[in-house]
């Protein structure tokens, strides 16, 4: 679903790459935790997925996406088929919950018809039933990232990307959160987390790419936090 094959990224010619020849497969369906310290690479591999940066050199695909060749007006239908989870929510403040779930499918093009069916499904899977006509500024953190996720998986994009989305929630609610992502991806989406959270790693025990220096330094299917 993502394959990177000998990328790297360097911004100036005079500092070491972001990324350093780095080929990674993370296949459909799978969930892979992306970790190391802060400038290790990790929101340069997300940018260059989403075709907000490009590599100096190398291959990535995304889906049937030859993200590196594709043209500009390809460039929303990749987009498209990845939603993006951020730390700090990023939720219009002046819509409801409903209506920013709903927004995703409107710029799109969706008929009204089937967003006032789909959105309060989508608000129910991810724990939101009844809170539909909320607003952002009265929901906690843990209840912002609800609705965040399900705007990112509303148009069922085929790679979820979330960066460092427990950043600003404590552990009971990370917890709570990372259990979202978790059913997200039994339904078939492939997840990939960016987080420095050490618990949720441990006590997830799925995939972890650990990046140093933007070099990929360890690939466990079963992986933990590590020393790092
Ligand atoms: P992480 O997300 O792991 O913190 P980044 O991908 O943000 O790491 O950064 C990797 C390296 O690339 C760092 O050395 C950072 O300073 C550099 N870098 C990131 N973005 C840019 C940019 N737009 N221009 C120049 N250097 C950048
Ligand atoms: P699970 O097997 O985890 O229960 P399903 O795919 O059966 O998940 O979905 C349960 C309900 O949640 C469905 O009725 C569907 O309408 C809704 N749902 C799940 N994912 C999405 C999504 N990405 N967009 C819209 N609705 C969704």
């Amino acid at each position: 679903m993502i394959k990177l094959e000998k990328v790297t990224k360097q911004y100036k010619a005079s500092t070491r790459p972001a990324l350093s020849n780095v080929s990674l497969e993370v296949g459909k369906g799978e969930f892979a935790f992306l970790i190391g310290p802060s400038g290790s690479g990790k929101s340069t591999f997300f940018r260059m997925l989403l075709k907000e940066d490009k590599p100096t050199s190398g291959d990535i695909w995304v889906g049937d996406f030859h993200v590196n060749t594709l043209r500009a007006r390809q460039v929303p239908k990749l987009r498209q088929s990845i939603g993006c989870v951020f730390q700090d929510f990023r939720l219009l403040q002046q819509k409801s919950v409903a209506e920013n779930v709903a927004f995703a499918l409107e710029v799109i093009g969706k008929p009204a018809n089937t967003i006032n069916q789909i959105v309060p499904d989508v608000l129910e899977y991810v724990g939101l039933g009844g809170k539909a006509d909320r607003m952002p500024g009265e929901l906690s953190g843990g209840e912002m990232q609800r609705v965040a996720i399900a705007r990112a998986i509303v148009n069922r994009p085929l790679v979820l990307l979330a960066d460092e989305p427990t950043g600003n929630l404590d552990p009971i609610t990370s917890q709570e959160i990372v259990e979202v992502l978790d059913r997200v991806n039994r339904r078939g989406t492939t997840v990939v987390m960016a987080t420095h959270d050490r618990q949720i790693v441990d006590a997830m025990r799925r995939r972890v790419l650990e990046f140093d220096n933007g070099h990929l330094v360890r690939d466990d299917k079963h992986g933990v936090y590590g020393i790092g």
